[in-house]
């Protein structure tokens, strides 16, 4: 069906619309034929989608790697490990690797940049395996092909870990150019590198006034980060002595995570910074005017970060494996060995998996050690036993020097609701200067692990 000639212009039209939404920003999908016809189906793109991607000849099973996030990078470094045997490709669209985590305590000027910035090439050289800087537009699970912008390249096992995306219909902005504008001017800083370094500019030259900051709803990506971005913010606003006023609109009814702590630093700390609204759900946002609409109130605003709720990558859904009941469009796979169902050569990890665990990266990392050993356990004919993912995260709460609390937990599976639940959970809400330096030496010793030897 899907081989080279019956590669239709149809598929290429699909793949083309997929382009734009990769290369554009991972926000609003406009993967139609229209979009593709506007910017030219022209055939030297057709060509360069149809021919096999320059790389080494693969020295045995190959394992294609979907995103080099936390889950992708940790897949790559421990299929090789419990697998020397495969030869692993991991494909990323970006260049480098900026972390996620510990990047609000940069937002608060108490890390530099090159603390949280890495390089592909020194992660794959340190732990043998290949890098490659594409953008995956879709895959044919038949022909076990995975179609990038730098040609095709055919796989033994498909690890898909290419995070999420936002979902900005949910907040009620449905029109694509709306979304775009949104995106551009009050981006969330949630899915890209670029958002961060916007809002590092509007912190730093924010001159007063009311900023708008929300927590979305749903199963969000990283439940305690909205709370700490606010605290950074305020501490920023504070040393710098700007009359601002954060609003941070909570979609939930109350604080998710950590809510003493949160509680009380918004309470001691930054009670002339913080107004907390909780039960606020955005139903609206009109950019003219600058104003946020929920049920009962509309909220003017001088500047703001809007974090829409989120769904799984969009790569999973127009691949047709979502699963139809996930309202976020998550992938339908096996709870337990994370292969799509059906299909134990394709795998879905990190934020996009259907599992509710909480979309962290410390959790993505200790998932992707699980899953490296299945799949590796399955090419070897071996099974393996299931272990839950372990969540940590640290939240910095105030700054000079960086003082923060933190949650570590696991999950286990209640066989009567048929859902995960959480396990063993530990908190410590009490913030200190150790917690600070606890967030520094985990966040230093995951990128040891992830990036060197
Ligand atoms: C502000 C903030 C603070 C956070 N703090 C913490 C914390 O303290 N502790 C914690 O554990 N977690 C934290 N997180 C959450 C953590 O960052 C995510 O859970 C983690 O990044 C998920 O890993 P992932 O690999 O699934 O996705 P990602 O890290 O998003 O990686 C996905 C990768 O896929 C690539 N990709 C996507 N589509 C394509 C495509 N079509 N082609 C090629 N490449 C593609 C992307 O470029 C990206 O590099 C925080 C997140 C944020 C935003």
């Amino acid at each position: 069906m899907s081989n080279e000639k019956n590669f239709s212009r149809r598929r290429f039209l699909q793949f083309t619309g997929l382009t734009l939404v990769g290369a554009a920003h991972a926000a609003p999908a406009v993967a139609t034929e229209q979009a593709a016809s506007s910017v030219g189906a022209t055939p030297p793109a057709f060509a360069r989608l149809l021919r096999t991607a320059s790389l080494p000849q693969p020295k045995g099973a190959r394992v294609v790697i979907v995103g080099g996030g936390w889950s992708g990078l940790t897949l790559a470094k421990y299929l090789k490990r419990h697998n020397p045997a495969f030869d692993v490709l991991l494909i990323d669209r970006h260049p480098s690797f900026v972390s996620f985590p510990l990047s609000n305590s940069w937002l608060a000027d108490q890390i530099n940049l090159d603390f949280l910035s890495h390089s592909f090439f020194d992660a794959a050289d340190n732990h043998d395996y290949h890098f490659l800087q594409a953008t995956v537009l879709g895959f044919d699970r038949e022909s076990r092909k995975v179609y990038t912008d730098v040609g095709h390249i055919a796989y033994e096992y498909l690890v898909l870990a290419p995070g999420i995306d936002y979902d900005y219909a949910r907040i009620g902005v449905e029109d694509a150019e709306q979304q775009e504008l949104l995106f551009q001017h009050y981006p969330g800083g949630f899915v890209s590198a670029s958002e961060l370094l916007t809002i590092k500019h509007k912190i730093q030259t924010f001159k007063g006034g009311t900023f708008v900051l929300n927590v979305p709803n749903g199963d969000y990506r990283c439940t305690a980060a909205p709370y700490e971005r606010a605290c950074m913010m305020a501490a920023v606003f504070k040393k710098r002595r700007v009359h601002a006023k954060i609003l941070l609109l909570d979609m939930n009814t109350g604080i998710k995570i950590k809510k003493d702590g949160f509680h009380r630093a918004f309470d001691e700390l930054y009670k002339d910074y913080i107004e907390y609204l909780p039960s606020s759900e955005i139903s609206g946002i009109d950019l003219d005017a600058k104003a946020v609409t929920t049920e009962f109130d509309e909220y003017p605003f001088d500047d703001a970060i809007i974090y829409p709720p989120i769904r799984a990558s969009r790569l999973i859904d127009e691949a047709g494996i979502a699963n139809p009941k996930s309202p976020q469009r998550a992938a339908n796979t096996d709870p337990f060995r994370y292969h799509v169902v059906g299909d134990e050569h394709v795998y879905v990890t990190g934020d996009s998996r259907g599992q509710p665990f909480s979309k962290g990266g410390h959790t993505a990392h200790s998932e992707g050690k699980y899953v490296a050993e299945v799949i590796a356990g399955h090419a070897l004919g071996k099974d393996i036993a299931w272990r839950s993912p372990q969540t940590m995260c640290f939240s910095s709460v105030e700054i000079d020097p960086l003082q923060a609390m933190s949650i570590i937990t696991y999950y286990k599976f209640n066989e009567q609701t048929n859902v995960f639940d959480f396990d063993r959970t530990h908190m410590i809400e009490d913030w200190d200067l150790q917690g600070g330096q606890a967030s520094l030496a985990w966040a230093e010793g995951m990128f040891r692990d992830l990036f060197y030897r």
